[in-house]
């Protein structure tokens, strides 16, 4: 039986939620510049702690609501609605990710060290991964190394695009710690390590200027210079670091998605709401098909958008294999995301180019979600080798198209 209905405690939440972005978030995000972010954020966090939201991602025990993927998909599309919304509750990239990553890959000792003042909010951390001198989406090409020297690891390298780096307490680094020659599988060649900010050997460069916004702690340039850490600082296994980060990154493509949609709805509810109270040609502009049309097309897409990142979610919390799908849903909503706002410009005319509306904002903001996380290409070169692979082994490529009835 396929039942659609959403559980009533997920309903409850999701809710609750919903009123908590209407209520206590957008009321104030005119108001919100960089000179007053951080007293504004800090008064949100204390509210969404208060209405008892805060950490939905996390399990109790670590001071969350125990929500998995197909509770914060439902979450994370009310959250969506604005930028401050996630932050509020502790549950934004790349810190969200972070959080996953050690929950499943620490030691008990590296939990309490850096998950727990994650999950209070006294923190910020990043992940990375990226480096500006290689093309970063064939991650077996990144040149960050960390070489043995006696009980120590010693870190060298430079990273690029590394969200939050600027003020974070610590990175999940990916260095190349095994050197098993060209026909050794990149996915055994890498090792994740924890590394504090305050390390002699770690240093942000610059926040580098993008045409988004760009959160707290920037998206910066990084370098590691003889960065020594102690053994203590590898997170999970030596060799496993490419693997570890597609455990991050799977669930992580999936929560950016859910909060696109978040956005997408807004843009769409701002050009419907245009469209309806304003006239042109004897007619309000909803009345002229063309404009008509575009609003469609976009309800079109979020429709499909939410059915893949729902089934999605369903999948990973079946414990079932996720990352076709996932790949999927990443293309179809980071691009759907970047038509629907395109419209909602247009519908709203010389109001919608304007900073008065936050639809230029998240115009910016959309043209990333084509690149981090994987490329759009990246993720059709992979979902095309699934598409192979199925046909090859099966004899369709139904399996790979999302495996539904
Ligand atoms: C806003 C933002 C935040 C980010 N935050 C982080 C972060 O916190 N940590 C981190 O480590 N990284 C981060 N990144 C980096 C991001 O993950 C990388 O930019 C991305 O993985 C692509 O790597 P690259 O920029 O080196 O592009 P390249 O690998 O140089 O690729 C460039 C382009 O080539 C094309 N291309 C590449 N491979 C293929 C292929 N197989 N088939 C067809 N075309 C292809 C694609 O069009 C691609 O966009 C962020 C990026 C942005 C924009």
């Amino acid at each position: 039986m396929i039942d659609f209905t959403i559980p009533p405690d997920l309903a409850e939440i999701q809710s609750r939620v919903a009123a908590f972005v209407r209520d206590r978030v957008l009321p104030i995000e005119p108001e919100v510049d960089e000179s007053n972010f951080d007293q504004h954020l800090s008064r949100l966090q204390g509210a969404g702690r208060e209405d008892g939201l805060w950490n939905p991602h996390l399990p109790p025990e670590w001071g969350g609501l125990g929500l998995g993927a197909l509770g914060m998909a439902l979450v994370s599309q009310e959250l969506g609605a604005s930028g401050l919304a996630s932050l509020a509750l502790n549950c934004m990239a790349p810190d969200e990710g972070n959080m996953h990553l050690l929950l499943h890959a620490a030691t008990a000792g590296q939990q309490e060290r850096y998950l727990r003042p994650l999950a209070d909010g006294a923190t910020r951390s990043c992940f990375a991964m990226t480096e500006r001198d290689v093309g970063s989406s064939d991650p077996s090409q990144l040149r960050t190394s960390a070489k043995e020297d006696g009980d120590l690891w010693v870190l060298n390298g430079e990273k690029w695009f590394i969200s939050g780096a600027n003020g974070a307490a610590f990175a999940i680094v990916v260095a190349r710690t095994e050197d098993g020659g060209p026909d050794a599988d990149p996915r055994t060649q890498f090792t994740l390590f924890l590394v504090d900010a305050d390390n002699p050997g770690w240093r942000v460069v610059r926040e580098i200027p993008v045409m988004g916004t760009h959160g707290p702690g920037g998206h910066c340039e990084v370098r590691l210079d003889d960065c020594r850490v102690g053994p203590e600082a590898m997170l999970g296994e030596r060799g496993a670091g490419l693997k570890l980060a597609q455990v991050r990154l799977g669930p992580a493509r999936l929560a950016h998605a859910m909060r696109w949609i978040g956005t997408a709805q807004r843009a769409l509810d701002i050009a419907t709401e245009r469209a309806l109270g304003r006239e042109a040609f004897g007619k309000q502009l909803i009345r002229h098909e063309a404009v008509a049309w575009m609003l469609a097309d976009s309800a079109i897409e979020l429709y499909a958008a939410r059915l893949m990142v729902l089934h999605s979610a369903w999948k990973i919390d079946e414990g079932m294999e996720f990352r076709q799908e996932v790949s999927m849903v990443k293309v179809h909503v980071a691009e759907a995301l970047g038509r629907v706002v395109d419209r909602a410009i247009q519908i709203c005319g010389s109001l919608g180019y304007s900073s008065d509306l936050p639809l230029e904002g998240y115009y910016r903001d959309a043209r990333a979600a084509r690149i981090y996380d994987g490329p759009s290409e990246v993720h059709r070169m992979v979902i095309a080798r699934n598409l192979a692979n199925a046909m090859l082994g099966e004899g369709t490529t139904k399996p790979a198209t999302g495996g539904l009835a």
